[in-house]
This record gives C-alpha cells, structure tokens and sequence, in this order.
C-alpha cells in the first residue's frame, strides 16, 4: 500500500539570520502549535522601533535566525493541546509581552508585567513578520471584529504603552497632561490623553505639528525649538504628568521643570543617553520621574476595547510583508506617518 506523504504547504516569512543582517524573505514550512500553544494566521503586524533590538542582535542571549515583530492581528489557525480558552477563527493579537511563566515572584503577585522570565514576541521566539505565527495562550489578546488588523496591530504595542502607563499615571480629568514628541508613540498618546479628559499639551519641535496636534486633540501645542518647553508648561499652571514619547535625553531632561507639584515624568520612549536632574529639581515640589514598558496582553484587550469605544486609531503606512526591509527603513527613518505596518 502506498502512503500518502501529507502536503507541507510552505509559508514567507521574514527573517534576520545574523546580527546586523538584512532581512531575508525565504519560504518555511507551517509550524504547528506545541503543548499551550495556538498557530495565529497572520493579516498584519506593526513594525516597531523595538525591533531594532531584533534586527541588530542586542538583546542579550536572542538566537538567530529570527523573525521579529509584536504588534500582530490575525485568526486563530489550529489550537495546540490543552488550549480550551481560544477557538479557530478567533481574531487575537500579540504584542510585546510574549508569555510569563507563572511562578516568579512577580507573578505569583500577579504582576505579570515585570515577570524576571517574561518572554518577548519576536525575541524570545519568532514573532508577526510571517503568514503563520505560534504563541502560547499567555500572550494571547482578543481584538475586537470592529477594528481593522493593520490599524489595530500599532496598539498592541504603541497603543498599551501609552494608553497603559496614562492610566495609571495619576493624573485624573481636568488636569494638565503634556506629550512629549509627536510621532509612532506621541500621536496615540495624545489621542488618549483627549479621551481620558485630561487638559492636553503637545509638545513638538517646530512649528509643522501644530495643526496635527490639535486635530488630534491637544489643546494647547507648544514648539520646543521656538521656546522653552518648561517655562511654557509652568505659564499653564505646570504639567500634572509628562509622557516622554521621543528618544531623546536632553529633550526629556529639559521638560523637568515643567512640571506641577507632584508631577511625574513618565518616560516611555527608550534611549541609551541619560536623563540628567539634581535632586532639587525632584526635592521641592515632590516631583518623581517613572519609566513604563507595555502591557499585559488583558492590558492590550483594554487598550483595543477602548480605542474602538472611543475612535483612537494609529495612522498607518502599510507594506506587504515582502517589502520588509524597505519597511523597517521606512520606520527607522523616522518619517513614517506614523506607525509602519506589514500586511500578509
Ligand atoms: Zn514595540
Ligand atoms: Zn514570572
């Protein structure tokens, strides 16, 4: 009797096989979901700066080849074993808390986010920049059937990082609230910002951003290169909290004294520089500053039922996964309008 050899149906993916190397477009077999795990049919996934980390091999102990990527939409594919919580067909998402294990101290308080073994999508394992994806159930977020996957795929990165460190920030309605940059991350944050009723500051450099800022909903813009930031946010009464958006220490450092009594810099866009502050910046007025990475993929389900509540949207530029490496370009140009995306 003959035996019938299953048809392997190979899938594009693309991958980084070396520190530093270019993206290679090559074809994989479809990989089959493990123990816990569930196969993600890919529509779209975000290119983030983050992934720069992936790209040049500088997080410590990342093996290669690999596929980067953690702003992934797409349909659940096949269910791996055990996995009872998900179905076929399922629209989910994965951003850049790719898994926890459970039982570090941090999790065993629940606080997920800071697991000391926390995997990253793209990193730790393959991530979005392919047609068929695996991930394990921890990473899993459900997306709403409103939103559309190339404009959803942003917020499971950008989106959570702003929407989830706004949240629990402190500042409460009414209160002055200042952006800093205005780009993949300022211009949800500032959309967010509006939503939650906070009094908005967009703060840019240049004159250019005004009238983006304020269709996005600022209410005031402030042009860092014309004038001093600080002493601007002081004339409004002081800023309650400062979201650091743009990679930039000198930037960031400038806009201390721009603050309220009990004011917070919330610093979400990474840089190697330091901030530099003496302590009597920090001293008189209680003033702290608080870095915030992401969110856990429940963090990510709020961010996404929220913003399709409420309209916030990630402005897209949109690449077909074959065009990869021309997208990451694009993205570390640092003129994308504002969040580059590959679609399947
Ligand atoms: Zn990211
Ligand atoms: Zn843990």
């Amino acid at each position: 009797m003959a035996t019938m050899k299953p048809t392997i149906k190979p899938m594009k993916v693309a991958q980084i096989s070396k520190p530093g190397g270019d993206f290679e477009i090559v074809e994989r077999e479809i990989p089959k979901p493990l123990q816990g795990q569930v196969r993600i049919k890919v529509q779209a996934c975000g290119v983030c700066h983050s992934d720069v980390l992936t790209k040049e091999g500088s997080f410590p102990g990342i093996q290669f080849p690999r596929i980067p990527g953690h702003e992934v939409v797409g349909v659940v594919d096949e269910l791996g074993a055990g996995v009872s919580a998900w179905k076929v067909g399922q629209r989910v998402g994965v951003g850049w808390h790719g898994g926890h294990d459970g039982t570090c101290l941090p999790c065993r308080r629940g606080d997920f986010r800071n697991c000391v073994n926390q995997k990253i999508a793209g990193v730790s394992y393959d991530g979005g920049y392919q047609q068929y994806m695996v991930a394990p159930v921890e990473a899993l977020a459900a997306v709403p059937e409103s939103l559309q996957a190339a404009e959803a795929a942003p917020l499971l990165c950008a989106g959570v990082t702003t929407y989830n460190s706004l949240r629990h920030s402190g500042a409460m309605p009414g209160d002055l609230v200042a952006v800093q940059g205005i780009g993949g991350l300022g211009h949800l944050g500032i959309q967010y910002a509006s939503k939650f009723g906070y009094k908005v500051a967009a703060i840019g450099r240049g004159p250019g951003n005004a009238p983006l800022a304020k269709k996005l909903g600022a209410n005031f813009y402030i042009d860092s290169s014309a004038t001093n930031a600080a002493q601007e946010l002081q004339k409004l009464g002081g800023a309650q909290v400062i979201v650091a958006t743009a990679p930039n220490s000198k930037a960031m450092s400038a806009l201390i004294d721009g603050l309220a009594p009990n004011g917070k810099l919330l610093v979400i866009g990474a840089t190697f520089d330091p901030i530099e502050v003496t302590p009597p910046q920090l001293i008189f007025g209680s003033k702290s500053i608080q870095g915030w990475a992401a969110g856990t993929p429940a963090d990510s389900e709020d961010t996404l039922r929220f913003s399709e509540l409420t309209g916030v949207r990630a402005m897209i530029e949109t690449f077909p996964l074959e065009r990869a490496g021309e997208a990451y370009a694009r993205m570390m140009s640092g003129n994308a309008e504002f969040r580059v995306v590959l679609t399947m």
